[in-house]
């Protein structure tokens, strides 16, 4: 039993889980199905859709209707984690095809990329941060297949034009992929933008609780590339396990409230930092002085994200230092957690990161923004 909020705010149909009701029990809580095998029908068929849990299972089920709807996609497929959800994507590509993806993404996906190029499984194009004819300028009309963009992205919140690269990946005839972990489906929608598939890490924003590992792809149609997708999934067997989905599914009905939140106060301590004596720069798209404000203006509604970052005068000794001195910040990886959380990339990229070694990535949580800039002003004094 669900009831009907198709007509109202997607914010209203993540709070309610689209309304479910559990047809058994009356129990507003979708229930958590462990089970990995599932009945078959006498004539040998399965007439409730689901046979065994590399598949599928009930509760992923429900939490990818929850995140289709998010994005307005078609379909919606969960993983076990957000590089599992990328990696899927490119193995689903023929052997050798071409790939133009960003200088400036998120470490892990970029490192591996170089590995599938290096090893000759993919060709693989990286183009620089800027302007959207950069993406042009590495398309190899008729041979390219894929175009993967971030945005924002990681680890100075450039912002890429969707509706500008999806338009050149389909006049090449390609497809536009979106790693919208950042931006959420509270602030963008990138299918709405022209995009063909968008991706999350759902460890991040969407989980919000810094205890799931998780990923998700969505898609704008159920294409030939969506099933053969589909097909890796199945055969590498990495789907999300029952439990992570019921906390996932748990997250995102809170997530419209924590983002909107999250956002509102990585603009306020951005604002205030950019003022600070000891501070070179500050990374944000909210902020006018951003290269990618004006687009972000255009494409993200109601808030610039909760990420930003700082570059600290004095150099990379500087920022450690800073780093060292948080006492509300946590010094940790990953983001898009209740905690603030602030990291020094360049150190946990190593070698060849093309990240500055004065910049400190902030994921800035729900705490009290008073408590946030106090702390990172007493750090930044200490300079
Ligand atoms: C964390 C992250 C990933 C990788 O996701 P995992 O869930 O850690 O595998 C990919 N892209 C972005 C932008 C991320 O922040």
């Amino acid at each position: 039993m669900t009831h009907d909020l198709s007509n109202l705010h997607p914010a209203t149909r993540a709070a309610q889980a689209l309304g479910h009701i559990d047809r058994e029990t009356g129990a507003i809580i979708p229930p958590l199905h462990a089970a990995t095998t599932f009945e078959r029908d006498p004539d040998l068929s399965y007439s409730r859709g689901i046979s065994y849990s590399r598949n599928d299972g009930p509760t992923q089920s429900l939490l990818e209707k929850m995140l289709a709807d998010l994005e307005g996609a078609t379909a919606s497929m969960t993983f076990a984690s957000g590089m599992a959800a990328t990696s899927n994507v490119f193995l689903a590509l023929p052997v050798g095809a071409h790939v133009v993806v960003p200088q400036v993404m998120y470490w892990g996906v970029r490192k591996w990329l170089l590995e599938q190029h290096n090893a000759g499984r993919l060709s693989v194009d990286f183009f620089e941060p800027g302007p959207t004819s950069n993406i042009g300028a590495r398309i190899k009309p008729g041979a390219t297949r894929l175009v993967w963009i971030e945005t924002p992205s990681n680890p100075t919140w450039d912002v890429t034009d969707i509706a500008a690269a999806a338009k050149i990946a389909h006049d090449a005839g390609a497809r536009l992929a979106v790693d919208s972990t950042v931006a959420t489906p509270v602030l963008t929608r990138p299918l709405a933008h022209g995009a063909d598939i968008v991706m999350h890490s759902a460890t991040k924003y969407l989980n919000g609780h810094s205890d799931v590992l998780a990923g998700c792809l969505m898609a704008a149609k159920a294409d030939e590339f969506w099933m053969q997708i589909r097909s890796v999934r199945t055969q590498l067997g990495g789907v999300l396990g029952p439990f992570e989905a019921w906390l996932l599914l748990r997250g995102v009905r809170t997530l419209f409230v924590r983002v909107r939140q999250a956002s509102a106060s990585a603009q306020a301590i951005a604002a205030r930092l950019s003022k600070h004596r000891n501070v070179a720069a500050v990374l944000y798209p909210g902020l006018p002085g951003h290269p990618g404000h004006d687009i972000a203006k255009r494409q993200m509604q109601g808030g610039f994200g909760g990420m930003l970052s700082l570059r600290v005068k004095g150099g990379e000794a500087a920022a450690v230092g800073v780093a060292a001195r948080l006492k509300v910040f946590v010094r940790a990886t990953s983001l898009g957690g209740p905690e603030s959380l602030v990291e020094h990339r360049a150190s946990i990229e190593g070698a060849g990161s093309p990240c500055p070694p004065d910049l400190l990535r902030l994921s800035i949580g729900l705490e009290d923004v008073g408590d946030l800039i106090g702390d990172l002003e007493q750090a930044l004094d200490g300079v």
